[in-house]
């Protein structure tokens, strides 16, 4: 029986992801931060699909929420097999006139949030000598994005720290992971303008933009044991627009 807990669970890729992780066999604890109502759709999902899950309100950017987030998953469902840091804002604005609580949030939030949940995690992963930890980062980690110098700086910053954890626990046969997606249709991408959408469509050897389930699917290859010599890595899940 394999447990996984994702962050960012209550809607978009984090659901998604739940219900994948949810249709290969995990048990899922689904993290959120406000949203209970999503939280439940996601609980409901997961056991419709035959799985347990439990569901768990924790702002990640909270170092004593994280942690705590982490213990009662694991006292509800059992030891951690993999973990999905996925939970993630964005404030955008251009440089000159972000303000310094706009750039501070979304490091706290994608960054720092990231770490305070894996780091816990971890710690029973390398007791257990086994476990998945896998980053949702983003295109914009690598190549940039005018008006997400936060957003950016912390989705490289996930990379930094997945590649650092990747050395410091793959001898006790942890892997460390993260997934690059381009631009998926949730929530978080619904303000794009016409103009904006034909650009990146343009850009975008596959000609279109992403969903969830892509994102979902790619989490599971390295939640699962196909990933078996996968780690330190960032896998591109945005139809070839990094390339660009
Ligand atoms: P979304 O806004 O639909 O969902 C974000 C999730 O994160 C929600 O469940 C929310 O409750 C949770 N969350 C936000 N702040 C939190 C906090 N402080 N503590 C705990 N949970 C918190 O976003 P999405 O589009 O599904 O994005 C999910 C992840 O994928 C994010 O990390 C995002 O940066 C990344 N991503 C998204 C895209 C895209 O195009 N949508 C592209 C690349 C990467």
């Amino acid at each position: 029986m394999s447990v996984a807990l994702v962050t960012g669970a209550s809607r978009g890729i984090g659901a998604a992801i739940a219900r994948r992780l949810a249709a290969d066999g995990f048990d899922v604890a689904i993290g959120y931060a406000s949203d209970a109502d999503g939280a439940a759709a996601t609980l409901a999902a997961v056991e419709a699909l035959g799985r347990r899950g439990s569901v768990h309100a924790a702002d990640v950017a909270d170092e004593a929420q994280a942690a705590a987030m982490v213990e009662a998953a694991e006292e509800a469902l059992g030891p951690l097999d993999a973990v999905v840091l996925n939970a993630g804002i964005t404030r955008d604005g251009l440089a000159v006139r972000m303000g310094a609580d706009d750039w501070q949030a979304v490091i706290d939030t994608n960054l720092s949030g990231a770490f305070y949940t894996a780091r816990p995690a971890l710690r029973g992963m390398l007791r257990r000598r086994g476990g998945s930890i896998v980053a949702v980062s983003s295109v914009v980690g690598l190549i940039g994005n005018a008006g997400q110098a936060n957003y950016a700086a912390a989705k490289a910053g996930m990379i930094g720290m997945v590649r650092a954890l990747a050395r410091e626990a793959g001898g006790r046969g942890v892997r460390v992971n993260a997934v690059a997606p381009g631009y998926i249709t949730t929530d978080m991408t619904s303000s794009l303008s016409d103009e904006q959408r034909a650009g990146l469509l343009e850009r975008t050897p596959l000609g279109r933009l992403g969903e969830p389930d892509d994102v979902a699917a790619a989490v599971a290859f390295l939640c699962s044991p196909d990933a078996a010599f996968v780690t330190g890595s960032v896998l591109s899940v945005d139809g070839g627009l990094a390339m660009s």
